[in-house]
């Protein structure tokens, strides 16, 4: 009854499809396919997919990323260390106005 049956792998011919892929929308058989995030799509598409997750993650974006991870670690550290300088100022200060080194 399925048209799927009746369907050949895209790249071999006399065998009979297994499954359609979502991405082309073409029949291939069991060997042809792979199973990527859920989906069943064909070795060529997996492929492509493959590429454009390497080109999501460009040089130029990962750089920016980079960037802005290290410019926020950076800012994060700086603002610690400002914090705890400001608290270790402030205790000499306490003393002072304190009884401790009254005149
Ligand atoms: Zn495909
Ligand atoms: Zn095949």
């Amino acid at each position: 009854m399925s048209t799927l049956t009746k369907q050949r792998c895209r790249l071999h011919g006399h065998r009979e499809a297994v499954a359609r892929c979502p991405e082309c929308e073409k029949f291939f058989c069991r060997e042809c396919v792979t199973e990527h995030d859920g989906r069943v799509i064909c070795q060529p598409c997996l492929t492509e997919l493959l590429q454009e997750d390497v080109k999501e993650r460009s040089p130029i974006w990962g750089r920016i990323g980079g960037i802005l991870g290290a410019g926020a670690g950076f800012m994060l550290a700086w603002w610690v260390f400002y914090m705890i300088g400001r608290v270790l100022l402030s205790i000499p200060s306490m003393f002072h106005d304190g009884t401790i080194f009254k005149h």
